[in-house]
């Protein structure tokens, strides 16, 4: 998974007076309406005129999109339903990182005045974008709208940690949504005050980075530091970050799937039953994106699990087009349990890249294995499930300072994920020290080294 507040090498403003592409911004706007409104109709009708519009505006002016609409022997006319998205041709990563700005950028757009932005990415593939910057404004308050739905009013004060440029500390104490940025690798004292000193309504950050500061709040911060909810994105969530972060704040988490190029992409759904349960699925930002997931390129039902491909409605200066990020999920259905309309993903289960090709062919997510290590979770701090070879797989475990982890339920994981992965695979239970994040500040809880996997 990409990110929005991770490094990002290079930004270019500039200033301009006239609003490039105004009508589309107005129909992203009616868009945020549809959003809020949440009538499944409504959804669908916004989508398909959109998608649409977006088709002959690709078609017309971005000559990349030309050539392989063309290729592909579609033309927009062919487009009257959502299902005749599946006749365009898919966008992987590759494809559109090689293109120039000439392909790339939309003939009827002014190219110097867009932000550039370049992304490093954990997966070794520079990904390169390009908004105006009402497109940033709308995708950001779509990700505000996203807060709304789980809970955040007008004048809550945000704490936000993040891995990139603003100074540490900073604090925007405006009227509307004071709020207060941190750079994630403040000391953790210097942390726990700055949260003190805010004390924020909402924290948002990585969960792997706000899991580590969690160990650390006492009773006495607790007093002070009391916000209603937490809210991670960038990076996958496991069960046991969920569980510090609920635990340290005493608040619920709420996850926040999205990606640099589309800023939300679903949010968690934020219902809990009578008894405090999730029902664990993640609502779909209908009106701002449109989601397949897909298997050989073939849409797969609800309940089972795909690539992801995404197609931005609001992309207009540099559109994205059933675009292939490189991330798996699992399908849910039309309409969430707590009622509402939206489409639904069951199962964010992160990246492709991560997947784990086995000896006899089968290719697992390896946040399946996590199951087995449920009775572990608790001495836990930190897990990471790692392919080093096709047949051998290395599970490392941190420990909480202090926690012995039994023996005996480790042989007993050991054995259920050796079942799992075949008598092919060897796995074997490290513990450890300390598993170190990436060189980007994120923490991969899955990893396969195996040149050969899906999506690579
Ligand atoms: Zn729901």
């Amino acid at each position: 998974m990409s990110n929005l507040n991770a490094q990002t090498d290079a930004i270019e403003r500039r200033s301009h007076r006239s609003i490039p592409y105004a009508g589309t911004i107005a129909w992203g706007v009616v868009g945020l309406f549809v959003e809020r409104m949440g009538l499944a109709s409504l959804r669908k009708r916004y989508q398909t005129a959109r998608l649409r519009a977006l088709l002959y505006h690709a078609y017309e002016n971005v000559s990349f999109y030309r050539r392989r609409f063309d290729e592909a022997g579609f033309h927009p006319d062919q487009f009257h339903t959502l299902d005749d998205l599946q006749r365009v041709p898919i966008t992987r990563k590759a494809d559109i990182r090689l293109a120039t700005d000439e392909e790339a950028i939309a003939k009827d757009c002014d190219a110097s005045l867009l932000y550039r932005l370049f992304t490093g990415g954990s997966t070794g593939e520079p990904t390169r974008l390009r908004f105006t910057r009402y497109e940033d404004r709308l995708l950001r308050t779509f990700r505000l709208l996203a807060m709304m739905r789980f809970g955040l009013r007008w004048r809550d004060r945000r704490s936000q940690v993040r891995m990139d440029q603003p100074p540490p500390g900073r604090i925007d104490d405006s009227f509307f949504l004071p709020s207060q940025t941190l750079h994630a690798f403040l000391p953790q004292e210097e942390m726990r005050a700055n949260l003190r000193q805010f004390k924020p309504d909402m924290i948002r950050g990585y969960p792997s980075v706000l899991a580590l500061y969690a160990e650390q709040i006492t009773d006495e911060d607790r007093l002070l530091i009391r916000p209603r909810f937490v809210t991670t994105d960038s990076e996958v969530l496991t069960e046991l970050a969920r569980e510090r972060l609920e635990e340290a704040f005493h608040a619920p988490v709420y996850d926040v799937y999205d990606c640099y190029e589309c800023n939300v992409i679903a949010y968690e759904c934020p219902h809990r039953d009578s008894e405090g349960t999730r029902n664990g699925g993640y609502h779909l930002m209908d009106t701002s994106v449109v989601v397949e997931v897909l298997r050989e390129e073939q849409p797969v039902p609800a309940g089972e699990s795909g690539e992801i491909a995404l197609t931005s409605l609001h992309a207009w200066a540099a559109p994205l087009i059933r675009y292939l990020p490189g991330d798996v999920v699992e399908r849910g259905g039309h309409g969430c349990g707590c009622g509402a309309s939206n489409a639904t993903l069951a199962k964010v289960f992160g990246r492709t890249h991560d997947m784990f090709l086995l000896p006899d062919g089968r290719l697992i997510h390896p946040k399946y294995l996590t199951n087995p290590m449920l009775p572990l979770m608790s001495v836990l701090r930190l897990y990471q499930i790692v392919q080093e070879r096709s047949d051998c797989v290395v599970v490392k475990l941190q420990a909480i300072p202090g926690a012995c982890i039994d023996e005996k339920e480790l042989t007993l994981v050991r054995e259920k994920m050796q079942r799992m992965l075949g008598d092919r695979v060897t796995v074997s239970m490290k513990l450890v020290d300390e598993i170190p994040s990436e060189a980007n500040g994120k923490f991969r809880p899955y990893r396969s080294c195996v040149e050969e996997g899906a999506g690579k």
